[in-house]
């Protein structure tokens, strides 16, 4: 399918709604039946009856047909939040007694899912360096059920051969999972490589403009339909109708947001390795990046997050570079309109800042949809007034 036929038609009946361009928000709780034996049916099988919005709605449905088409995938759920999809793909994965092989430095919310719930059900982890397959196979028991990777993470970029994973998993029966928010089905299709699960935080790229809270989690028929009547249902958090419709809109410009922010980081980048303060930039599409190849292999693109190390002696240093920027806003979450920065520094007690630690001098970036010499002159500003 052409990704414009996905985003432009697919899922859309407008006969079905006066012609109308942009869908309609179906804002109900609940649907009305005529026949008992119809709402007999719904009882028996929530996944194809609307019956009620936690489980099905026609503006979700739209949503749920075009996000999957583009992960390549059989079927999807759409949730409330990214953590949500997170916690829904594992916790249908395992059970008491059961261990999870997670690539380390994954996103906070799963490492605390790994960390502080799971272990209350008896369902332990293993942290692994994912860059090396080998170390999936070292690291799996006779009652490892899953393989968890975030390719690439969106701090360090680091990545996992997904098709090497995958064909290992299959060996062993595992279900793989694969956070592919950084690069969107646009940039990157884990389920095209084997990978079971795909999922996204749709906060960022999928919504757009910062102004959503949702994730993605696609996969076979069976395995989605399964956790729809499970997980999706018992948790409760899909998204609204009017969030999801908001995705409908975002996915219409996908495409020119991620080329024109893919064009303007690689301003940014070649700005910023040539500014004197910077030591070092991180960004999977540079050739300088360890995986570059494999990158290059199972990626179609990279853009907007990427990571510099700043030539700072001080925890001082760190936090006037950022606070002198007087476009660039200090906040979490990317994929929005407006560029984005946070330092390392942010993430220690201000006594433990060490220079020699090149995590605390960092500064994650995401270029957003300004112009390219607005972000370059907000960074130079930062380094100007290191300059003193
Ligand atoms: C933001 C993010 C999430 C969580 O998504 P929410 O929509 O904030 O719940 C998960 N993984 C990655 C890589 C993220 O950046």
């Amino acid at each position: 399918m052409d990704i414009s036929y996905i985003l432009n038609e697919y899922g859309e009946d407008r006969d079905d709604y006066f012609r109308a361009i942009a869908p309609p928000i179906i804002q109900t709780s609940n649907f009305a039946f005529n026949k008992v034996d119809d709402l007999r049916k719904g009882f028996e099988d929530e996944y194809s009856t609307w019956l009620y919005s936690r489980g099905l709605n026609p503006t979700v449905e739209i949503l749920r047909k075009k996000l999957a088409a583009l992960d390549g995938a059989e079927d999807c759920l759409v949730f409330n939040s990214g953590a949500a999809a997170i916690f829904a793909s594992v916790l249908a994965n395992v059970k008491s007694g059961d261990h999870i092989v997670s690539v380390k430095g994954v996103y906070s919310w799963a490492k605390k899912m790994f960390e502080e719930i799971l272990p209350r059900f008896n369902v332990t982890h293993t942290y692994i360096d994912g860059t090396d397959v080998q170390n999936f196979a070292a690291a799996t028991l006779p009652n490892t059920t899953v393989y968890y990777l975030e390719s690439p993470n969106s701090w360090s970029f680091e990545l996992q051969d997904l098709k090497a994973v995958a064909q290992l998993a299959k060996q062993h029966k595992i279900i793989t999972i694969c956070d592919n928010s950084y690069c969107t089905p646009l940039y990157q299709r884990p389920i095209e490589y084997g990978i079971d699960l795909s999922l996204q935080s749709a906060t960022k790229y999928i919504g757009g403009h910062s102004d959503v809270v949702a994730g993605v989690l696609s996969g076979s028929r069976k395995m989605i339909e399964r956790i729809f009547n499970s997980e999706y249902m018992n948790i409760g958090s899909g998204i609204q109708p009017f969030n999801a419709w908001l995705l409908i809109r975002g996915l219409r410009t996908l495409p020119a947001r991620l080329s024109r922010i893919t064009q303007t980081t690689n301003e940014v980048i070649a700005y910023l390795q040539q500014q004197p303060l910077v030591e070092k930039v991180i960004f999977p599409f540079d050739e300088a990046f360890p995986q570059y190849a494999l990158a290059k292999q199972q990626m179609q693109g990279a853009c907007g997050l990427l990571t510099f190390i700043v030539k700072a002696s001080t925890v001082e240093e760190t936090e006037l570079f950022c606070e002198s920027l007087k476009h660039i806003l200090m906040a979490v979450s990317w994929g929005g309109h407006e560029s984005l920065i946070i330092p390392g520094s942010a993430a220690v007690k201000r006594d433990a800042f060490s220079a020699a630690n090149a995590n605390h001098r960092m500064m994650r970036l995401y270029v957003g949809l300004e112009e390219a010499d607005y972000i370059i002159n907000d960074l130079q500003r930062g380094f100007a007034a290191l300059q003193g």
